[in-house]
């Protein structure tokens, strides 16, 4: 709920306005019931019968002894589980949220995707995981990615009012600009996403250079080619003036050839008009797929960088716990067969 939806209910209960405001400023903290103290018993009564809080549930922590990362496995209300991972960088804290239970992108390298898609997340479960790592951390997140479980492009609804929610002054006050959206690429909605207004930066996970190295990794393409991709990319920055990165997981012998690179560099100086960022993320092995690391990163990075690309390697925070998406979810799943 917006503070506008709660105000409306609080005023259908019959009560002044600025409960409303009270009642908000302990949901963001995730504290509800009894404990909110300038709350009228009668009323805090009363909302127990016409209102439920849904937070998810820390089912599980790993601190990584190295970087400060922490993964949470969370449970929801229907006990389906998710993930988020929670990042000190010196910019300031970043959380990373999922955005469905499942996939049903169908990536060949990704964990979250292998049992399909369950169900999307509401935008208060997704606002929630922020509230809960805040809570449990007790530092500030002043950076969300939407690079956990789940395509939130596929949830496209529920991540806009998401958006909205979390930037909004009365809620968690996330600017849009601290916001990062990643997607595999549906074309249909990066061009509705175009039209929102939200100054969010959008990341598109490419990770191929033409269509057969890309359908072979990622059924997406299959439905919006890597052209129309590329184009939709470009229309993107033209409608917003917010720059796209391109994520690209190199793989061993799929898509991280010197070949493979100056493809890379061509196709994306042929659509995309400004300086392309390409983020290059050293594949994270996942047991049930045949796929491995590259040996070749930086040799591509050096090569993109030649040909005029701005082109990082991602850090690798959390080595130790396994902080990568989907895999913490499946071995929950498995423990519980
Ligand atoms: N569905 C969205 C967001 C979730 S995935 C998307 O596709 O962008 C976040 C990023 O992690 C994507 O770039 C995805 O391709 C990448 N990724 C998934 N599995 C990975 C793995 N095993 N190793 C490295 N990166 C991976």
């Amino acid at each position: 709920m917006s503070l506008g939806e709660l105000e409306e209910l609080i005023a259908s209960l019959g009560e002044p306005k600025f409960r409303a405001k009270q009642i908000y400023s302990w949901l963001l903290r995730g504290v509800w019931g009894d404990a909110m103290s300038n709350v009228p018993k009668r009323l805090r009564e009363r909302l127990e019968e016409v209102a439920e809080i849904r937070l998810p549930k820390i089912v599980k922590r790993l601190d990584s002894s190295l970087d400060g990362t922490k993964k949470y496995l969370f449970e929801l209300i229907d006990g389906e589980c998710i993930e988020s991972v929670f990042m000190k960088y010196e910019h300031g804290n970043t959380l990373c949220i999922s955005s469905q239970v499942g996939c049903r992108m169908g990536c060949k390298f990704c964990a979250s995707t292998l049992d399909g898609r369950v169900r999307d997340l509401t935008p208060g479960e997704m606002l929630g995981q922020i509230i809960v790592a805040q809570a449990d951390t007790a530092e500030r997140i002043s950076n969300v990615v939407m690079m956990g479980i789940g395509e939130p492009l596929d949830n496209y609804d529920n991540t806009i009012k998401f958006l909205r929610l979390v930037s909004s002054e009365q809620g968690l006050n996330i600017g849009l600009r601290h916001i990062s959206v990643s997607s595999c690429g549906l074309v249909d909605k990066i061009e509705m996403l175009a039209d929102e207004g939200l100054p969010i930066t959008l990341s598109i996970s490419l990770h191929a250079y033409d269509n057969e190295t890309r359908d072979a990794i990622m059924p997406i393409n299959k439905r919006f080619g890597i052209d129309a991709l590329l184009s939709a990319c470009q229309g993107y920055f033209e409608k917003t003036g917010r720059r796209i990165s391109f994520e690209y997981t190199l793989i061993a012998d799929k898509n991280d050839t010197e070949a493979g690179a100056i493809a890379l560099a061509k196709v994306l100086k042929k659509y995309i008009r400004s300086t392309p960022h390409v983020n290059l993320i050293p594949l994270n092995e996942v047991k049930e797929t045949s796929l491995s690391t590259s040996k070749n990163v930086n040799k591509f990075k050096d090569k993109l960088i030649s040909l005029g690309i701005n082109a990082t390697v991602r850090r690798r925070l959390g080595a130790d716990i396994n902080a990568s998406c989907g895999q913490l979810r499946r071995q929950k799943q498995k423990e519980n067969l």
